[in-house]
């Protein structure tokens, strides 16, 4: 089974030709609403993978927490374990979408930021007895330390990724077993360049070591993955280095690609396959997300990953 620690976020799209002047009113050209977060879209991801998914996470008394509740449901995600916040609304997003692609957006958190230690202790259950857990860094970090902390004292396998870039707690290194960043955030805690190739096994050693991990997975978006596996070595010195190139697939949308990676890596682990074969699945899941617009919305299902792994 799979649990997921993360946020729920009602992304409500404008766009427009161009930003409004301060203190203008400007008429949009388009406006669209996604359910996402990427608590939401990795915990999709992993059920839509096959795995058995439970999602832990705040959500508010309203209409769009509803639409959450729904969506999950729909997917077979296991919402028990979500808490209703008496007072603050569900989180929001408001991107605003400029005709070159590019956009600003305002983040307001709402629930997704009450979330405390002891919600995430109240879900000791779930979060003790699956077999990977899930970890993002869009929530308070006590409460992402609490379910790392509680998981892993408890044998579960337990995968960070460290999104949004930005600085990252280093007390959460002692519960990681595996750390997924993409290019940015492997270069912004490294300082080292993703661009470079010949770099590539030194970032993820670098971070290894720091962390103590089991296996550094660095997303490398259309160029694929890079993988360093230290299961069965000591965690001092070796592990095998695996370069995985990109699928080439119609892409029209990158948005969540990194979630879908993440989601179905985890459902793949759960099932008990190597960290190898896993991210080959993940990085079909990845690709595959990539040809349809949206987030959660976007995530593959296991046959359609599995398929573009066999072609
Ligand atoms: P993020 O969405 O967090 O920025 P990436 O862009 O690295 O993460 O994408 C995550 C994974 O999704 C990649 O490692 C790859 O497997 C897949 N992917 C992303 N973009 C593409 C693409 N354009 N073509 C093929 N696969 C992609």
């Amino acid at each position: 089974d799979v649990c997921v620690l993360g946020s729920f976020m009602k992304d409500l799209v404008a766009s427009a030709e161009r930003r409004p002047l301060p203190g203008e009113t400007l008429h949009g050209t388009g406006f669209a609403e996604f359910l996402g977060g990427k608590g939401v879209n990795q915990a999709i991801a992993a059920a839509r993978m096959g795995a058995r998914t439970a999602i832990v996470g705040t959500i508010g008394e309203d209409r769009y927490g509803e639409e959450f509740l729904e969506l999950l449901k729909t997917d077979g995600v296991d919402t028990d374990w979500v808490v209703r916040h008496p007072e603050l609304g569900t989180g929001v997003g408001l991107p605003l979408v400029l005709p070159d692609g590019s956009n600003s957006i305002i983040i307001v958190s709402r629930a997704n930021s009450a979330i405390t230690a002891t919600d995430v202790e109240d879900a000791a259950e779930v979060l003790t007895s699956s077999a990977v857990l899930s970890v993002q860094l869009e929530l308070p970090v006590e409460a992402s330390r609490a379910a790392l902390r509680l998981a892993s004292a408890a044998g579960v396998t337990t995968i960070l990724t460290p999104a949004p870039v930005g600085p990252v707690d280093p007390s959460l290194g002692a519960y990681v077993d595996i750390l997924v960043p993409n290019e940015v955030e492997a270069a912004a805690l490294t300082g080292l360049d993703c661009d470079d190739e010949s770099q590539l096994p030194k970032i993820a050693r670098k971070l290894a070591d720091e962390w103590d991990l089991r296996g550094c997975v660095i997303t490398l978006g259309g160029r694929g993955v890079f993988v360093l596996d230290r299961s069965g070595t000591s965690n001092s010195n070796g592990g095998e280095e695996i370069r995985i190139p990109g699928h080439t697939v119609a892409t029209v949308d990158t948005v969540g690609a990194g979630d879908a990676f993440c989601g179905s890596l985890a459902a793949s682990l759960a099932s008990g396959a190597a960290l190898a074969d896993a991210v080959r699945l993940a990085n079909a899941a990845g690709a595959l997300s990539t040809t349809v617009n949206g987030a959660a919305a976007s995530a593959p299902d296991r046959a359609a990953a599995q398929a573009l792994l066999d072609a």
